[in-house]
């Protein structure tokens, strides 16, 4: 396990205790609830929602407990980084399973592969597909393992405020390590030339960020999360990483409000000093927004507090949108795995449709989650729980017509493959699209993972974690850095709350 750089305690000696006011609990909020409060500071968190957890919040009926954003554990050392930081361990919380296989890739309704934990079995399978890529992933994942460490141990944890912070030779040759200017796709193309190990090895960056094509070779490193680290799955399911980090804040000394919509950000003198929720004012030294940042400057702050225009984020390249369906069955399905990529369609035209024309897909490529299959615990026995996910372009206008037609073609699919009736097993369902994540989260254009992963998206030209009008009132989350994920917005929450430690009280008022 990465021990921690620092370990904070609970309610340190700190000369100057604020009271900072966190607004959302979602994971980066909460990441910085806790160590805010642990540094001795009287925290706050004002939450909209009835629990924590935003995106990442959980949906029970029927006996299923669907986990309505993330599926995918990966990166355990960020968040075992994160735990260490308060002298715990993920294990105090929660159980941990490495999934093996660890995904399942369906290429058509009779072919599909299942990619094995094991690295050697990995290999093996790669050789099969593509005489030759085995020993040629090795070295893919050698160069990708260079810069996940490069990235973490340098450039993640870094508020990437000013180029000074990277005004070193080592820092210098380590960014040109991480290979910025070369194309994911262009890079993927030097090691494997099969279509099916290309989708294998493109997934991540199209599911979570931008077209390959338009995203910098330096997010391999999601591969090497992927292929090296593994995929995990909290027993209880991914809202267990929530509940812990919630648990954990609360002992830290945080008090987490919830049903507290923040309506405004109260600013005097270019200085915060408190927020609306509820219809009530609380006074505050500090405010670290959590909440999506578009809204929180849109439509918490006055326009002359506000450092970006709509403009801006009119120019700016959001990441997919989704729809997806939760769906509980009266039935185990033999053939679906824990996670299953359904990659039966055309690959660019899917990725044309979210990224250049901004439409509805003809056929899309989707995701199944089905973590009945691992958890007994998330469905009633005899039952499965499945969660559907098809990345679309943000702002996409869906109308109940649009779902029904959707779920009708995911279903064809779904029985295709796995040979069986499905649609009359089907005792509970419930669609979640981008006017939801827009009514929810208050997202902007109803995106599902904030800003695409691309160059001009990167690092120092995200939108910044400090305010450049109010001189007490920062950001944290997937829209800024380090960016969409669990894990960067874990990362995001620790950046914020380390960035306001270094502060003196006198920049602050
Ligand atoms: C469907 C889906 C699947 C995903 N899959 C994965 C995955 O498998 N693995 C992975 O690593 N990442 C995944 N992601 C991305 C990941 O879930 C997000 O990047 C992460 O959860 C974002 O956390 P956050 O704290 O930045 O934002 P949020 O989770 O959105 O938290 C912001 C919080 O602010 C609250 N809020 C908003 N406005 C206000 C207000 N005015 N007052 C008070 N509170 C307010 C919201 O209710 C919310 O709780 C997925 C995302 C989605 C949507």
């Amino acid at each position: 396990m990465a021990r921690p750089a620092t370990v904070v305690h609970k309610n340190a000696m700190n000369p100057r205790s604020d009271r900072i006011i966190v607004i959302g609990a979602g994971f980066a909020g909460l990441s910085a609830a806790a160590s805010l409060a642990a540094d001795g500071h009287s925290v706050t968190v004002l939450e909209k929602h009835d629990q924590p957890g935003g995106r990442a919040r959980v949906l029970h009926q029927q006996g299923f407990a669907f986990d309505m954003g993330p599926s995918w554990y990966w990166m355990p050392d960020v968040m075992e980084r994160f735990f260490g930081r308060f002298d715990k361990k993920v294990s105090d919380y929660f159980s941990l399973v490495r999934l093996d296989p660890s995904y399942q890739v369906i290429f058509s309704d009779s072919e599909a592969v299942s990619l094995p934990a094991d690295f050697v079995a990995l290999q093996g399978l790669f050789e099969e597909i593509e005489p030759g890529s085995g020993s040629r992933l090795k070295e893919f994942l050698e160069e990708a393992g260079r810069k996940y460490e490069a990235s973490m141990r340098k450039f993640v944890y870094k508020p990437c405020l000013s180029v000074s912070e990277f005004a070193s030779f080592e820092l210098l040759s380590s960014l040109f390590s991480l290979d910025l200017m070369q194309s994911f796709s262009t890079h993927a193309r030097k090691f494997f030339r099969d279509p099916r190990i290309l989708q294998i090895i493109e997934f991540p960056v199209l599911f979570l960020g931008a077209s390959p094509a338009r995203t910098p070779a330096m997010y391999s490193i999601m591969n090497y999360a992927d292929m090296k680290l593994g995929t995990w799955y909290p027993m209880g399911g991914m809202h267990k990483l929530v509940e812990a980090m919630a648990s954990l804040a609360g002992e830290m000394g945080a008090d987490i409000r919830l049903s507290a919509p923040v309506s405004s950000i109260r600013v005097e003198n270019r200085r915060a000093t408190g927020v609306v929720t509820s219809g009530e004012a609380l006074d505050a030294d500090l405010v670290l927004a959590g909440a999506d940042y578009h809204h929180v400057e849109q439509h918490l702050l006055e326009p002359e507090y506000r450092t970006y225009s709509e403009k801006y984020w009119d120019s700016r390249t959001m990441a997919p949108s989704c729809l997806l369906y939760y769906i509980g069955l009266d039935i185990k399905l033999g053939k679906l795995e824990h996670h299953n990529l359904f990659f039966d369609a055309d690959y660019e035209r899917h990725a044309a449709s979210i990224y250049d024309t901004k439409s509805w897909p003809e056929k899309p490529l989707f995701y199944t989650c089905c973590p009945s299959a691992t958890d007994p615990g998330v469905a009633p026995a005899g039952h499965e729980n499945l969660f559907v996910l098809i990345p679309v372009a943000a702002g996409l206008d869906d109308t109940p017509e649009i779902r029904a037609q959707y779920f009708q073609m995911v279903l064809g699919r779904l029985e295709r493959f796995c040979g069986e009736s499905i649609s009359e097993h089907i005792v509970y369902s419930k669609s979640y699209a981008g006017s939801d994540f827009t009514r929810d989260y208050n997202a902007f254009k109803g995106n599902a993972y904030g800003l695409a992963n691309t160059l001009k998206q990167t690092a120092m030209l995200k939108p910044s974690l400090r305010s450049k009008k109010v001189k007490n009132l920062f950001y944290t989350g997937q829209l800024t850095v380090p960016g969409p994920g669990v894990p960067p917005s874990i990362i995001s929450g620790q950046v914020a709350a380390d960035y306001i430690k270094t502060r003196s009280r006198r920049q602050l008022v």
